[in-house]
C-alpha cells in the first residue's frame, strides 16, 4: 500500500489540468501569432511554399525521393483521382563514406544514379523513349523529401543550414540541395524535374487531404514519432512576415499567391522553450539537463517518441531508490509468481540504470496490459528491464506513472493541435476540420487519440464541437506527400 500511494504522489505531478491546458492554449496561439509577424521567434512559423492542398480528385504519375538518414528512397506515386493512389518504391543504405564525403557530389550523383536505376526498374518505356529523342515524354516532376535543416526560399530551393544524423560533407552547406540534385540528374540525362523541397510534416498533410474522405481539405499535418512537429495551411494575409521574407529572397515570384493561402510549417518542437506554461517534473529537468540541447525543444521534450521512455526510466529509478525500502519500486522479498514466492531483483545491468534505456514502446505495452495480476508487465519488466519477478503492486506502480506520462504528452498535443484549430477559426468557417497524423507514438500508444479528443471537449472555443474535429493517420507523407507537393508546385507554375 505505501508503494500504491508514494506512486500516486509521483502520478500527480504528471497531472495537466484543464486550467493548464487552456492556459496552454493561449500561449500556444499568442506563440502562433508572433511566429507569423516576425522571424526568430519561439515558434518559427516558416512558409513552405505550397499554396494548396489537394482534395483526392488528382491525377497523374509523380516521383518522389527521401534522404532522411539511414536510408534513401525513391518512389512513383500514381494518383488514379479518386482518393486512392498506387506506389512503386526501392529503398538502399547510403553507404557511410558518401555521408561524409569530400564532395556534395559523390553524395548527390549516387542519389541520382539510384533515379536512374529506379526508371529503369519501373518505367523503362518512359525512360527509354525519353533516351532516344529528348523531348518526346513529360518529364517527371519529383518531390525531395530532405530531413536536414534548410533555409527554404521556394518551393524547390533551399539552402543546407548544416548536417545533422551522422552526415557531413563540409562543401554541400550553404548550397540549394534541389539544384544539387538537379544537376546530378541532368547530367544522366534523365526526364525528371526537382519539382519541390518537402518536410514530412508537410507531406503528412498533403497524404491526408488528398485520402481523407469527402472534399474536405486538410487543416493540419502533424507528426508523434521520434520528434513532435505540426505543419498548417494559414491565410496568406496573416502572414505579416512574408513581405520581408519576399523583400530579402526574391520569394515573390516563387510562389503563386493567387490562392491566398500558405502551408505554414510551425517547428512547434520548441513551443514554450522558458517554461511559462509547460507542466515540469523534476524529471523533465533531469532528462533536459543531462540532454545533447538543454533549454531548447521543451515541448518536444514531454511529447514525443524520443522522450517519453526516458521520463519514465527517471520516475521508475526515483521510486526505486526510494530512502524507505517499505515504499520503494522493485524491493519485495517476498512476491507472488506462479505460485513460488521469490525475492523481486534488478540486474546490474539493467537499463533502468542507463540513459535512453527504455524506449517509448516499452510504455504502449504496458498501457495496453490488460491481463490478469499484470501478467504482461511482469514479463516485459522481465524481458525489456532485467527485472525478475516483480510484484504486482510494482507492476500497478508502473502502469500508474506510464499512464500518467502518456497521457499528459497527449493532453500537450492537444494543446498544438487545438491551438492552431482556434487561431485558424477553422470550426467557425468549415463544417468538418480535418486533422492528419503520422508517427510511431500516435499510431500505436493506446488511447493516444481519445485523450487527445478528451482534452479538446475542455478547451474553451472548442468543448462539445470537438464532434466536428475528424483525426486520421496519413501514413506515407513522404511517399504519397511528397509526390503531391510535386503536383501542386507543377499547377502553380503552369496553370491547369
Ligand atoms: P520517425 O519519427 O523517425 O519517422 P516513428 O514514427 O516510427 O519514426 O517514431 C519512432 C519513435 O516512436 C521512437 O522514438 C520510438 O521510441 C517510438 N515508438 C516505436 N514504437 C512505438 C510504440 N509501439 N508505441 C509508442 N512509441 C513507439
Ligand atoms: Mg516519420
Amino acid at each position: 500500500m505505501a508503494l500504491e500511494a508514494e506512486a500516486k504522489r509521483m502520478v500527480a505531478q504528471f497531472e495537466y489540468s484543464a486550467e493548464e491546458v487552456n492556459k496552454g492554449v493561449r500561449e500556444f496561439v499568442r506563440e502562433m501569432e508572433e511566429g507569423l509577424a516576425k522571424q526568430g521567434t519561439s515558434i518559427s512559423q516558416i512558409p513552405t511554399y505550397v499554396t494548396s492542398v489537394p482534395n483526392g480528385t488528382e491525377k497523374g504519375v509523380y516521383l518522389a525521393v527521401d534522404l532522411g538518414g539511414t536510408n534513401f528512397r525513391v518512389c512513383s506515386v500514381t494518383l488514379h483521382g479518386n482518393q486512392s493512389f498506387s506506389l512503386q518504391q526501392s529503398k538502399v543504405p547510403v553507404p557511410r563514406a558518401l555521408m561524409e564525403a569530400k564532395t556534395s557530389h559523390e553524395l548527390f550523383s549516387f542519389l541520382a544514379k539510384q533515379i536512374e536505376a529506379f526508371l529503369k526498374t519501373h518505367h523503362l518505356d518512359h525512360f527509354e523513349k525519353h533516351k532516344a529523342q529528348p523531348g518526346e515524354v513529360d518529364y517527371f516532376d519529383l518531390g525531395f523529401t530532405f530531413s536536414f535543416p534548410v533555409n527554404q526560399v521556394g518551393i524547390n530551393k533551399g539552402k543546407l543550414m548544416r548536417w545533422t544524423k551522422g552526415f557531413n560533407i563540409d562543401e554541400a552547406l550553404g548550397q540549394d540541395v534541389c539544384e544539387l540534385l538537379q544537376k546530378e540528374i541532368d547530367s544522366l540525362g534523365l526526364p525528371v524535374r526537382v519539382a519541390a523541397l518537402v518536410n514530412d510534416t508537410v507531406g503528412t498533410l498533403m497524404a491526408r487531404s488528398y485520402t481523407s474522405p469527402g472534399k474536405t481539405s486538410t487543416l493540419i499535418g502533424a507528426i508523434f514519432g521520434t520528434g513532435t512537429n505540426g505543419a498548417y495551411v494559414e491565410k496568406l494575409d496573416r502572414v505579416k512576415k512574408m513581405k520581408e521574407i519576399d523583400d530579402a529572397t526574391g520569394g515573390a515570384a516563387n510562389y503563386d499567391a493567387t490562392t491566398g493561402l500558405m502551408v505554414i510549417n510551425t517547428e512547434w518542437g520548441s513551443f514554450d522553450n522558458p517554461l511559462k506554461v509547460l507542466p515540469n517534473t523534476q524529471y523533465d529537468i533531469d532528462l533536459d539537463k543531462e540532454s545533447v540541447n538543454p533549454g531548447i525543444q521543451m515541448f518536444e521534450k514531454r511529447v514525443s517518441g524520443m522522450f517519453l521512455g526516458e521520463i519514465l526510466r527517471r520516475a521508475l529509478l526515483s521510486l526505486y531508490q526510494h530512502p524507505d525500502a517499505g515504499v520503494a519500486l522493485f524491493k519485495d522479498e517476498s512476491s507472488h509468481t506462479n505460485d513460488i514466492r521469490s525475492t523481486t531483483t534488478v540486474a546490474d545491468d539493467s537499463p533502468l540504470f542507463k540513459q535512453w534505456g527504455i524506449d517509448t514502446s516499452f510504455l504502449s505495452i504496458v498501457e495496453e496490459d490488460q491481463s490478469d495480476h499484470l501478467r504482461i508487465t511482469k514479463q516485459v519488466l522481465e524481458k525489456e528491464l532485467k527485472v525478475e519477478a516483480a510484484s504486482t503492486e510494482d507492476c500497478v506502480a508502473v502502469k500508474m506513472l506510464v499512464h500518467a506520462i502518456g497521457k499528459r504528452a497527449a493532453r500537450l498535443a492537444a494543446v498544438a493541435l487545438g491551438g492552431v484549430v482556434l487561431s485558424t477559426n477553422k470550426l467557425q468557417e468549415d463544417e468538418t476540420v480535418d486533422i492528419g497524423v503520422d508517427g510511431s507514438l500516435v499510431e500505436y500508444y493506446p488511447g493516444f487519440e481519445e485523450y487527445i479528443r478528451e482534452a479538446f471537449r475542455e478547451i474553451e472555443g472548442i468543448g462539445e464541437e470537438e464532434k466536428r474535429i475528424r483525426i486520421g493517420l496519413a501514413k506515407d507523407g513522404s511517399g504519397l506527400g511528397a509526390a503531391l507537393i510535386a503536383l501542386v508546385a507543377h499547377n502553380a507554375e503552369q496553370p491547369l
